[in-house]
């Protein structure tokens, strides 16, 4: 009899392909059935990258907002947008930081 086998993506041991668990790590393998929510794939997602992008503050905002929202979809892409907001943030302060020091002549 053939057994089909795949990769545990965790550990890389050859496991049964029907396999929910990897006997070898122990990983849960159930979220491969199901849908994988990508904040990629909310319809906003590029204009509301663009706003973070642009304005971090009014990203932020907007990422809290649908972080409050039922589905797992639209929560993905709070997720996205905050995180990239905070490291927008972080980039303007960066540039802003050694602006700066350019300017008051310290480098
Ligand atoms: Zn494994």
């Amino acid at each position: 009899m053939l057994d089909k086998t795949k990769k545990c993506p965790f550990c890389a041991e050859d496991i049964n392909e029907n396999a929910i668990k990897c006997k070898h790590c122990g990983s849960d393998l159930n979220n491969n059935d199901s849908k994988d929510v990508k904040a990629s794939n909310h319809p906003n997602f590029i204009s509301f990258s663009i706003i973070c992008f642009l304005i971090p503050i009014i990203g932020l905002i907007l990422g809290m907002v649908y972080l409050t929202k039922n589905s797992a979809l639209d929560k993905k892409l709070g997720e996205h947008c905050i995180s990239f907001s905070i490291l927008m943030t972080i980039l303007i302060a960066v540039v802003y930081f050694v602006y700066m020091m350019l300017s008051s002549g310290l480098i």
